[in-house]
């Protein structure tokens, strides 16, 4: 890895960067995945790098789905797995999901790979391998395990396609997507979208689900139970427009 100063301003974009290259060389990122992380970046970038305050709101939101779910999942790909493998692991213990490997670009030794570096960073059982479920799509992303998204009642998707967001949204699941871009398919499909990266995103997601552990259900339903997704992504819009009529 090259070495950055952690007094660069832009030291958490130019270390993400670091990590999906990383992520490519280990064979656990495709090699698309960096183009999607460009994209992901620019919108950050316009974005100011920081989580704006709508953000916040949904991912307190997000958080209360999540411990209220019975059967909640959080769906891994090539990139997260490469820039949050710590931080899936322990959301996904605090809020007593499970964590499933789902790639676009599918191939069966990629999803081994994967699941090995997210039990490297703690994780007892990653779910993916088995793709004994099949959604109705064309594409790789089709292929889900039974016992993991297949029934999941919320699927948390961090950097996800439109396509695969909006069959779990028609198969009556609770989608919480976290994307940087508010203009995408998948912002506009899900239920609740988080426009963050998705590194602040877990962050905030795990100190949430910690704090509102103590809830009761009534507690938590009250903080899950209304939103208004299309308000989301018009502030996030908002933010963004701000940003470059004050550049
Ligand atoms: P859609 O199919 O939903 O219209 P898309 O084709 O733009 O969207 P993909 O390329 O399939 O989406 O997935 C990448 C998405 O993830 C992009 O919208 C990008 O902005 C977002 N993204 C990339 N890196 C990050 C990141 N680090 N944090 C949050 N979002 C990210
Ligand atoms: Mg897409």
């Amino acid at each position: 890895m090259t070495g950055i100063p952690q007094t660069h301003p832009r030291y958490h974009s130019l270390i993400a960067r670091e990590n999906i290259v990383e992520g490519v060389n280990k064979g656990i990122t495709s090699i698309q995945g960096l183009v999607a992380q460009g994209r992901g970046e620019c919108f950050d970038y316009l974005l100011g790098e920081r989580t704006v305050p709508s953000a916040l709101l949904a991912e307190k939101i997000a958080s209360a789905m999540l411990l209220l779910a019975d059967r909640p999942v959080i769906s891994v790909n090539g990139n997260t797995s490469a820039l949050v493998p710590e931080k899936m692991v322990e959301l996904a213990s605090v809020t007593g999901a499970s964590l499933e490997v789902n790639l676009f670009h599918r191939t069966e030794e990629r999803v081994s790979r994967i699941i090995s570096h997210l039990e490297s960073f703690g994780a007892t059982r990653v779910l993916g391998a088995r793709g004994d479920g099949r959604l109705d799509l064309e594409h790789a992303r089709a292929i889900v395990d039974q016992e993991g998204i297949y029934s999941a009642d919320v699927v948390l998707v961090p950097l996800e396609d439109g396509d695969r967001c909006q069959k779990l949204v028609e198969m009556g699941k609770t989608v919480i997507a976290i994307d940087l871009n508010p203009f995408s398919r998948t912002s506009k499909t899900a239920t609740l979208t988080i426009v963050d990266n998705v590194d602040r995103a877990m962050v905030n997601l795990i100190s949430y689900s910690r704090q509102l552990g103590i809830c009761s259900h009534e507690e938590l339903e009250e903080i899950a139970g209304d939103f208004d997704n299309a308000k989301f992504l018009r502030e996030a819009v908002g933010e963004l427009m701000e940003n470059l009529k004050n550049q």
